[in-house]
């Protein structure tokens, strides 16, 4: 058994600094640094032995070699794209993530999206807010009758084609690894990617970033999709490029759209400049698609709920425990 010992912690809560109290509470003895902002070159300290860090904090190789000291990176989410798993294993340090906190959570997000998205709720609410109490143009549809194709199903997209029953609709899914033994179980049928797209009035991607996934939905398989569709996305922004999306709503291919993540989300946040052409081509495509008014777009919030933010952090702090006393890390990626 290792000897315990109590390492420098440093929190990144970007995304949610009242957390400072439940972290201050739960990691008692522990000296910790807390920061209201993500990662950056300024802000990251030397003396960090445990790093902890939601999605919008990119822990490159340059970053890393400014926390020489650096043990461990807690990934206060469950995607852990925004950080060099490459560069941290060749350091030894173990990165650890919390695989199942938000299933539920992140699959109501999408069924919010789709819903809103199906019955004009962005539209309509402008009305409203603007004095403008009349239905005519603001003609919805019912979700019954209609069929839904979910990319990935791994624990969230799963969660969302079991939300999908009792609502009288036909499911297909596509998954790299299917695994056949859920179809039964949950009532959906697996198909190739192409045909889900062809045969789906809804498509809710929970796909993981990946090289495979970036920009999975393209000029090209944009072009697959059912005219008039519905595209959901509360993955990850990269996986549906920005610039084929704005296109596919102006040649009316996609009815509408409900994103909670977009490709580019740094400069979205004004976190940095786009440098070059396609960068801006793409910030452009991102400005069009957050003012029109069939895209309900949320700051990549779908996580974002008292419950699994508390989950997240209980977990989170398991792991930083469990180091500490030299015991292994659960959930851990390398
Ligand atoms: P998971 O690992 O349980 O499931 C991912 C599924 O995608 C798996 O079934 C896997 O086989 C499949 N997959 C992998 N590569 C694929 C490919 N190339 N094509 C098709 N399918 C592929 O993950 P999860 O818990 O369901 O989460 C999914 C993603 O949702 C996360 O990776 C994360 O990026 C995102 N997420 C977003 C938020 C948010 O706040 N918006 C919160 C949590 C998670």
């Amino acid at each position: 058994m290792k000897k315990s010992y109590k390492p420098q912690c440093a929190f990144y809560l970007s995304m949610d600094p009242a957390m400072k109290n439940f972290v201050q509470k739960n990691l008692v003895g522990f000296p910790l640094q807390f920061f209201t902002a993500a990662v950056n070159e300024k802000n990251v300290r030397a003396s960090t032995e445990v790093l902890g860090v939601f999605v919008d904090s990119k822990i490159t190789e340059k970053i890393l070699q400014k926390m020489p000291q650096l043990k461990l990176i807690v990934a206060l989410s469950t995607g852990y794209d925004n950080i060099d798993l490459e560069a941290a294993k060749k350091r030894g340090i173990t990165v650890c993530n919390v695989p199942a906190y938000g299933e539920v959570t992140v699959a109501e997000h999408a069924f919010t999206l789709m819903l809103s998205i199906l019955k004009n709720i962005p539209a309509s609410n402008v009305c409203v807010k603007n004095g403008v109490f009349d239905c005519r143009g603001l003609k919805g549809h019912d979700l019954q009758g209609k069929t839904v194709g979910v990319v990935g199903t791994g624990k969230i997209g799963i969660h969302f084609i079991q939300m999908l029953q009792g609502f009288g609709v036909k499911v297909l899914a596509s998954d790299a690894f299917p695994r056949k033994e859920l179809q039964q179980q949950n009532n959906f049928t697996y198909v190739s990617l192409k045909k889900l797209l062809a045969s789906s009035d809804i498509v809710s991607l929970h796909v993981p970033l990946l090289k495979e996934t970036t920009h999975l939905l393209n000029k090209e398989t944009f072009g697959h999709m059912k005219k008039g569709s519905i595209l959901i996305n509360t993955s990850r922004g990269p996986v549906v490029d920005s610039v084929a999306l704005a296109q596919a709503l102006k040649k009316g291919i996609i009815a509408g759209a409900g994103l909670d993540v977009i490709d580019g989300e740094e400069y979205v946040k004004g976190l940095c400049e786009p440098q070059n052409p396609k960068a801006k081509k793409m910030c452009e495509a991102n400005h069009f698609l957050m003012h029109h008014d069939r895209v309900l777009m949320t700051p990549h919030n779908a996580f974002n709920t008292v419950e699994a933010v508390e989950r997240i952090f209980q977990t989170s702090i398991a792991a930083i425990e469990d180091f500490s006393k030299g015991k292994a890390v659960k959930n851990k990626i390398v």
